[in-house]
């Protein structure tokens, strides 16, 4: 196969999923508007949602769940070691993280600029952030004390991602699902074994190959699985879902999907064009069931297996392309999550009439990228971080009840954008590869 051109899958399953996709929301929109004030009506619904749902929705995430930490530490070692050298590895790496700055340092500028220029918070409604605050007062008091992420200072943000990064115990860190240690580990691991003989090496490598390529059948299973899954997990959302809350919020939740769409079908459609070398409409298409998995699981880290699958499959990205870039991104790269966090800390700040200068909006950006590096694959993960964005910019850190109600919808759309970036970076990197061992070839 010629690896440039997208593979246009015989498979039709992900517009099975599409169809779920559909399907469950539609549902979900008529259960919740039917239901009114019958309180049976009522009762039934949150047994349909809690009972038959949402288990069926967690089998789904669970089957993926359980493959990301073994497929992380394998295809990344393995990535890494047959590289060869590492130069290789620190060429890849630099482009890799310097794309990731630049792509959210853009999402984040986006995001204020939206907010800032529409303002959709200067004249929001008293009654509806009092009602906001109060309901929502006690989701927002467990988020501050999470992870013990306190919102008092940049520091506090600093010691999040160093605290984050290399692990006193590897067991702990594959126990507990902490993603940048694990990656650190395959890194050094990977790192490592360039530097051993070479027949231990294979043998190594051999066994890390052979237990991705399962990890990525279990993957199959599981997809199987998704068109009626992802039906349970939209259902469970639109159906609990208020169309009130939408209303209130109705031009914020405009803006910031309108936020990801630039992205997705402007910005990202250019980096593939020029600097992948593909043509977008193909890779994007391609790209589909990447995309609902993200949308239905809301988890970069849940859609990571299907990510770093069908690149392979559908976008022609070599193993050890996709095995080392894929994993960093689903961690360190949320260009979908540094939008949101730009614009709503603008948003926030001018339902509380907090005016932000152009100097404090900069540097909300560079919080913002900092802080969705900080952040991890899994829903609603940035909240924690953005409290503190708001503190360091005196706007009440509680403030964020306002928009917890529609949060679900939004964390849907960015991690979407969150995972696509990590795409489009992988076919930039396939195709500088490629271009670097041409040359060297001459
Ligand atoms: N849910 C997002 C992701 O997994 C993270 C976030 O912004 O909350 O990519």
């Amino acid at each position: 196969m010629n690896a440039h051109n997208s593979k246009n899958p015989s498979d039709k399953s992900h517009w099975h999923i599409l169809g779920g996709l559909l399907a469950g929301t539609i549902v979900g929109v008529i259960a919740n508007l039917s239901v009114g004030e019958n309180e049976s009506a009522k009762e039934f619904l949150a047994f349909a949602i809690d009972g038959v749902a949402h288990p069926i929705g967690q089998i789904f995430l669970r089957m993926l769940f359980i493959v990301v930490v073994p497929l992380v530490f394998a295809s990344l070692a393995s990535g890494v070691a047959s590289l060869g050298d590492l130069g290789k590895l620190g060429r890849m790496g630099s482009r890799t993280l310097l794309f990731f700055l630049i792509t959210s340092s853009f999402a984040a500028a986006l995001g204020i600029f939206l907010l800032g220029v529409v303002q959709p918070g200067a004249g929001f409604d008293e009654e509806a952030r009092k009602t906001l605050m109060a309901s929502y007062s006690s989701a927002t008091a467990e988020l501050g004390m999470k992870k013990n992420v306190q919102p008092t200072s940049i520091i506090g943000i600093v010691n999040y991602v160093l605290d984050n990064f290399l692990p006193r115990n590897m067991m702990k860190a594959f126990t507990e699902m902490q993603m940048v240690p694990i990656i650190m580990f395959a890194l050094f691991v990977g790192a490592a074994l360039t530097k051993i003989q070479t027949e231990r090496r294979d043998v190594m490598m051999k066994w890390l190959d052979a237990l991705t390529e399962a990890m990525v059948k279990i993957v199959g299973f599981a997809m199987k699985l998704a068109p009626y899954a992802v039906f349970c997990l939209i259902f469970s959302v639109t159906a609990r879902f208020g169309l009130d809350l939408l209303q209130k919020l109705g031009m914020y939740v405009i803006l910031i999907l309108g936020g990801y769409a630039i992205v997705l079908l402007l910005f990202y459609p250019i980096l593939i064009k020029f600097l992948a070398k593909r043509n977008p409409v193909e890779y994007l298409k391609g790209a589909i069931p990447i995309m609902v998995t993200a949308f239905s699981t809301s988890s970069s880290n849940a859609t990571l297996p299907t990510t770093i699958r069908v690149s392979e499959e559908n976008l022609g990205i070599r193993p050890s392309v996709a095995g080392f870039v894929l994993p960093l991104g689903a961690t360190m790269n949320m260009n979908g999550t540094a939008l949101f966090e730009g614009g709503v800390v603008l948003f926030i700040s001018q339902v509380f009439g907090v005016e932000l200068t152009l100097g404090q909006q900069l540097f909300v950006v560079a919080l913002a990228v900092l802080s969705a590096i900080g952040t991890a694959g899994v829903p609603g993960a940035s909240l924690p971080l953005l409290m503190i964005i708001l503190a360091q910019v005196n706007v009440p850190p509680d403030g964020i009840a306002i928009i917890l109600g529609v949060d679900r919808l939004l964390d849907m759309g960015r991690t979407v954008i969150n995972v696509m970036g990590d795409v489009v970076c992988a076919g930039y990197v396939e195709d500088f590869e490629r271009q670097e061992e041409a040359r060297n070839k001459q």
